[in-house]
């Protein structure tokens, strides 16, 4: 068996539903191409309807750039010590270190790969003991499953530590009914070109306390203050999403549930036909959660599976054009984050070893799983 079709399988690409492309064309109808505009407006109330939870949402350039305002607005500042998952993509922790703050890396538990809730609370009390008192916390809800949010909060409160909670990959996954990015003070999202949706770029900032709105797209438009001249009495920001991003971000709106039913009948396609192969094992919802299933992870054991590895399986794939990835390798064992602090258990550094990310985009077809399904078995034979 073999990719019959020469066309490459990607990992996660954009998928367009029916209405984009009519909320672009009305931008361009009404000239408003400018960034502001109404369909901006109109994807925020979308996005806050979804949400729930009577949040409010700032939609931004980037995901990127939600997490850079949200830490500004939580006043972090140089040599400030920002508490940040380790298993995560590198945007998760990057803006700590725009504003001379340093990341301290927290490590997983087995359960859902998030930021383990006992490591973090040694870390707050070892940290504040040293008199550096973390000034926030970034938990993820990586590949879409939720993080022990309930308790991670339990914890921040209890120390009183703002959470920002990076649900960049987790938009509509839920736990315990309550939608996540907002649980925390502040919540962000991602809409870049592989997410669950995309406006091919964005991202947004949301937050229960509406000031904190207000005030991030004020940053986010350059700081400009009320006068007709251009005055500034604030460093700003170029960090609005155009008008024209919100106008795919709206049709994207329209068929995000059936995205995310897509993306979850991938993960249960490949746990059903890979379930009888010893040594390949998948992670579960923990009662109460629900996951968007962004992207469908396994785990490849080699002591059980008679030597095959993660690399024997992705090498595989890539030989027939279709793409599949490691798991993020942890920020503790980074180049980059080096000299930074971390507590670790050894979790994430094991889900980095074996470890992989299978095609998931909400546009593969079944000829295409059951491609990706049979190299991967015929590895076993
Ligand atoms: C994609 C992503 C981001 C960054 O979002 P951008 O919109 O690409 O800037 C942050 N955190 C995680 C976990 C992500 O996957």
């Amino acid at each position: 068996m073999s990719n019959p079709s020469s066309e490459k399988i990607w990992l996660s690409s954009p998928h367009m539903g029916a209405k984009e492309f009519e909320f672009v064309k009305e931008a361009f109808d009404t000239n408003w191409i400018a960034p502001l505009g109404p369909h901006v407006n109109g994807f925020e109330t979308d996005l806050k309807t979804y949400l729930g939870n009577n949040v409010h949402v700032a939609a931004l350039s980037a995901g990127t750039a939600a997490i850079h305002l949200a830490l500004i607005l939580l006043d972090v500042k140089a040599d400030d010590e920002v508490l940040c998952q380790s298993f995560t993509f590198s945007a998760s922790a990057n803006p700590i270190t725009y504003l001379g703050a340093k990341p301290v890396f927290i490590d997983s538990e087995k359960d859902t790969w998030n930021m383990c809730p006992e490591l973090l609370e040694q870390a707050i009390i070892e940290r504040s003991a040293a008199g550096k008192k973390p000034k926030a916390i970034i938990p993820v809800h990586l590949y879409g499953m939720p993080a022990k949010i309930e308790r991670i909060m339990e914890i921040a409160d209890k120390y009183d530590i703002p959470v920002i909670e990076d649900a960049a990959e987790a938009l509509g996954s839920s736990s315990h009914g309550q939608r996540l990015g907002t649980f925390g003070k502040m919540g962000i999202l991602s809409f870049n070109g592989n997410k669950i949706i995309t406006t091919s770029g964005g991202g947004a900032l949301v937050a229960g306390d509406e000031t904190i709105i207000q005030k991030a797209t004020f940053l986010a438009t350059q700081a400009r203050d009320a006068a007709p001249h251009y005055q500034h009495s604030h460093i700003g920001y170029n960090y609005r999403m155009s008008n024209v991003s919100a106008g795919i971000g709206r049709g994207q709106m329209v068929v995000l549930d059936e995205r995310i039913a897509q993306r979850r009948n991938n993960f249960l396609f490949y746990k059903e036909a890979l379930k009888d192969i010893p040594g390949i094992s998948f992670v579960e919802e923990p009662a109460g959660a629900f996951s968007n299933r962004w992207l469908t992870t396994v785990i490849i054991e080699p002591s059980e599976t008679g030597g095959i590895t993660r690399e024997d399986i992705r090498i595989a794939l890539e030989k027939n054009n279709i793409e599949s990835r490691p798991l993020w390798k942890p920020m503790h064992l980074q180049p980059v984050f080096k000299n930074c602090l971390s507590y670790t258990n050894g979790v994430s550094e094991t889900l980095f070893e074996n470890g992989l990310c299978l095609p998931s985009g909400s546009n593969l077809t079944t000829q295409q799983l059951s491609t990706i399904v049979e190299i991967i078995k015929q590895l076993f034979r």
